[in-house]
């Protein structure tokens, strides 16, 4: 049977069921209906967050950040990410600089950052790519002393935290994505998290039109609410959290059991201090891009679907060619990275021996 990189974890289905009762008796559909108010009350407990504000995808939860912040200028971040990260800023008319990522933890380098500010930088978005965290106490410190806002793409990061303090705690604000792919979903989805009121109250507005009541708009927002469908695939799912998450560790230990101390695959290296949330299990082949490509093909052969990601870097996208500081001869670590990168299968189920069968493959010579 065929082995995708990820498997949408599903509730029982009767689960489902039970919540969607209520909508068959209330005819409330969406627009801050219960079930929506109920999952931003519990993922703010679960976050522990003072504010969380739902979208209907993670991107547009981004977008919808970056208005509410009223940002102009450009945006310090990394090009070693999904193509939501640098298309928001894009389409949001910011100019996007791109760092280059740490060795170890793919994430935005800070030593790397100040040489890239200039007087119209207004802000730094990183990325917690596989759910690593970023090096916040440093990304902060720069951002506080050239008076810049900093806010994270979290779609990776859900319920990661380092000695105690939640990645949704981090930085002015931070993106997360529920999508059907990620550690926690709502089928489509996303939020963005807060504490500061002001910044909850705009962030409101922008996914509702700027209705402020029945007959004050006062703001040209968009829409991007989540309905109470997704809601109620949410509330199934935050139950199932920490079970899944119990199912992950053990797929990535077995991961490490089996590919770690190998001098041609570079495993994923744990935080100090971090509690993970074992999101993807990217390896490097050292050996290079070809390596890479018999490795994939390998796995092909077997019916098994792992992905480059995240290969190629934004910076190099198509659509970006030959604009200024879209080249990815900048961020030299990040294009080795991305050249040398494949995430393996990694989700709730995935049977131990499918693990041992994807781990004999790699390393078979
Ligand atoms: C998934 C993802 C997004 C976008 O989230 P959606 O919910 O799919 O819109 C943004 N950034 C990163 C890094 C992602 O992986």
């Amino acid at each position: 049977m065929r082995i995708n990189v990820t498997r949408s974890a599903l509730p029982p289905m009767e689960e489902y069921v039970d919540e969607l009762r209520d909508l068959w008796d209330s005819h409330w559909l969406t627009n801050n209906g219960e079930k929506l108010r109920r999952l931003e009350d519990q993922l703010r407990s679960f976050l522990d967050v003072k504010h969380l504000v739902t979208y209907t995808n993670g991107h547009m939860a981004l977008e919808a950040l970056l208005r509410a912040m009223k940002l102009k200028g450009e945006v310090i971040t990394t090009p070693f990410t999904f193509a939501s990260t640098t298309h928001a800023l894009v389409r949001c008319g910011l100019t996007p600089v791109f760092c280059d990522i740490e060795e170890n933890s793919y994430t935005m380098d800070p030593a790397k950052v100040e040489s890239l500010i200039t007087p119209r930088t207004c802000a730094i978005l990183p990325v917690h790519v596989y759910g690593n965290l970023c090096d916040h106490e440093a990304l902060s410190a720069i951002a506080k002393k050239h008076g810049l806002k900093l806010i994270y793409d979290a779609a990776h990061a859900f319920g990661v935290s380092k000695n105690g303090v939640s990645a949704a705690q981090m930085g002015d604000a931070a993106m997360f994505s529920f999508h059907a792919t990620k550690v926690f979903h709502t089928i489509e989805g996303g939020g963005v998290s807060t504490q500061d009121d002001e910044l909850k109250a705009a962030l409101e507005l922008e996914r509702n039109y700027g209705i402020l009541d029945e007959v004050t708009v006062v703001h040209p927002g968009g829409n991007a609410k989540m309905s109470e469908f997704q809601a109620a695939m949410g509330l199934c799912n935050l139950r199932h959290a920490e079970e899944n998450l119990n199912l992950r560790r053990h797929a990535v230990e077995m991961y490490n059991q089996l590919l770690s101390g190998r001098e041609d695959i570079i495993t994923p290296k744990a935080q100090e201090g971090v509690s993970s949330n074992y999101a993807y299990y990217p390896v490097l082949f050292t050996g290079g891009p070809d390596v890479r490509e018999e490795m994939c093909k390998r796995l092909l052969q077997e019916d098994i679907y792992a992905r480059k990601y995240f290969y190629p870097l934004t910076s190099d996208f198509a659509c970006y060619h030959g604009m200024p500081g879209f080249d990815s001869s900048l961020t030299p670590i990040a294009r080795r990275v991305a050249s040398q990168v494949v995430t393996l299968p990694l989700y709730p189920g995935l049977a131990d021996s499918d693990i041992s069968r994807i781990c004999r493959i790699l390393t078979q010579k």
